[in-house]
């Protein structure tokens, strides 16, 4: 879904990349040359105006590509594999390169399995530290902040950290390619079933046969089935990676988010917008000239539209004094949040971002996923792996039981409450909210944004945040959340009975 506008080739004399300022502590690979100034392809662009309007700038973003020797899917190996992987975002081949560690037969399907993933990762540090995968961070800081208004910042006392994207996939496909997963370079088209058996139809005429077929195509995905109406929110967000004369921040500090409007205050009518449907900047400061700066929609439903975001960024940069030289990378963000999960059990498995394990409330799901995979591969390789031999509807429910055991759905529902509650959160109520919710103790504020508290920790949690709030927030939220806290309620008997 993350739409990227990038360059496909070159039309001016290339020369050299020359290196920026205070080079940051991890290669900008994925720029290799840069333009003559103000020429891009050949064609003249906007110069940022002295108001620091960077929307004008092309992004200099050119697509990478993986230097493996990936093996292929050849006609002889097609016979049968025992699982079929769709997809090979992070979800894809982080299943491939778990469950193949069991001996089990992997083909993993993707229009272009070599190329690196596009969007800008961002996890806590001691959700990689614990899965053994922090050597694939490229950037790290010692705390993050919040700016709650324009007298109060919140100091977090929790690391954090942009994944390194091509060092995560080098990783995993190396896994991949020594436990001898298989690689089909198509788009699967259509997925059909018998009893003990799934067909791949893919784009190239091919027809790939497997045990399991799992889905791991990303938010678009067309495999997946729901039972229930999907009314998801929707995080949207507008980023760049930029070359800037200056900026405010502190390099040993991520913003995870600003919440500060006096920007707006000469713009009545983005501040308006602002102050009932809300966006907060995301920064990481990678050195004194060179950040990734996102505004940020945390959910809405509609989707707050994409222009009026990136009308909000400008006034935000010109209020901060950061004139953005170059525009090195850009994304715009678009996560579907929440919404009930895919019918369980199902013929086709799903990871990732069709899976339902996007937390409801931040959008966030890389460090998840990393840490999911291990357990439905396990739970496959038993149904699979060379001493069992437990495939169609028994297999099914078993892997999706893995990913989504009884007590995760009913946390869920609760996650997917606290979406409900933001989406009623106005400017002041969602900074009365983040107030309290990092006032309270480490252990509940760092459980939930990494999706691990318990049932009866949520819980608490939720009446400590209630107990906190302001007057009117409570009264906010006695008011617009007990239809959202019925269906919460409601939901969680019907998992628990069914
Ligand atoms: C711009 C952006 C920024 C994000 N930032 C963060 C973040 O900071 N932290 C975080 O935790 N989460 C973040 N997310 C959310 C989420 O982690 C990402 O969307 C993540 O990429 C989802 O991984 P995935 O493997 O499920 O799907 P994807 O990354 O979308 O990968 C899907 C793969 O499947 C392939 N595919 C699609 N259709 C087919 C088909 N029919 N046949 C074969 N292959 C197919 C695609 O080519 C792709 O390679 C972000 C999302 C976006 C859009």
């Amino acid at each position: 879904m993350a739409t990227r506008f990038m360059l496909s080739s070159q039309s001016f004399p290339l020369k050299p990349h020359q290196p920026l300022q205070n080079t940051p502590p991890f290669p900008l690979t994925k720029i290799h040359y840069t333009a003559p100034r103000n020429l891009i392809r050949g064609k003249r662009v906007h110069s940022t105006s002295k108001y620091g309007n960077f929307l004008g700038l092309r992004p200099e973003h050119q697509p990478e590509t993986l230097d493996f020797d990936l093996p292929w899917c050849h006609p002889s190996d097609r016979a049968h594999f025992d699982v079929i992987i769709i997809g090979a975002g992070p979800a894809g081949i982080r299943l491939a390169e778990q469950v193949s560690l069991y001996g089990v037969k992997v083909c993993c399907v993707d229009p272009d399995p070599l190329s690196v993933w596009p969007n800008n990762y961002g996890v806590w540090v001691d959700e990689f530290e614990s899965l053994g995968l922090e050597d694939c961070l490229d950037k790290t800081w010692p705390m993050a902040c919040v700016h709650v208004n324009d007298s109060k910042t919140k100091y977090l006392d929790r690391s954090y950290g942009r994944v390194g994207r091509r060092k995560l996939k080098e990783r995993l496909i190396e896994g991949c390619v020594s436990n001898g997963v298989r690689f089909h370079k198509a788009k699967a088209w259509e997925v059909e079933h018998q009893e003990f058996e799934s067909c791949v139809l893919c784009d190239d005429g091919v027809e790939l046969k497997g045990s399991l077929v799992v889905d791991a195509s990303g938010f678009g995905s067309r495999f997946i089935e729901y039972d229930k109406v999907r009314n998801q929110g929707y995080q949207i967000a507008h980023g760049v990676l930029a070359e800037v004369e200056e900026h405010p921040f502190d390099l040993d500090k991520m913003v995870l988010m600003d919440w500060r409007d006096s920007h707006l205050g000469n713009e009545p009518s983005l501040r308006v917008s602002n102050s009932k449907f809300p966006t907060f900047l995301y920064a990481m400061p990678f050195s004194s000239n060179l950040v990734f700066l996102e505004e940020t929609s945390l959910v809405s439903r509609p989707v707050l539209s994409y222009m009026e975001v990136k009308k909000r960024m400008v006034a935000r940069l010109r209020h901060l004094g950061i004139r953005v030289k170059r525009v090195l990378e850009d994304e715009k963000c678009l996560i579907p949040m929440g919404g009930p999960l895919p019918r369980i059990p199902q013929n086709v498995m799903a990871i990732g971002g069709t899976s339902g394990v996007v937390h409801p409330s931040t959008g966030y799901m890389v460090a998840r996923t990393m840490a999911v995979a291990p357990v439905v591969a396990f739970a496959i390789a038993e149904c699979l792996g060379s001493t069992r031999m437990i495939r169609g509807k028994a297999l099914y429910a078993r892997v999706w039981n893995s990913m989504w055991p009884i007590e995760s759905r009913m946390a869920r529902e609760f996650y997917s409450f606290g979406m409900e509650t933001l989406l009623k959160l106005d400017l002041n109520g969602s900074r009365s909210f983040f107030n309290a919710f990092f006032d309270l103790k480490p252990y509940y504020w760092q459980g939930f944004l990494s999706s691990k508290l318990t049932l009866q920790e949520l819980l608490w949690l939720s009446m400590s945040l209630f107990g906190h709030a302001s007057n009117p927030s409570k009264l906010d939220i006695a008011t617009k959340c007990p239809l959202p806290l019925a269906k919460m309620m409601g939901n969680i008997a019907l998992d628990y009975i069914g």
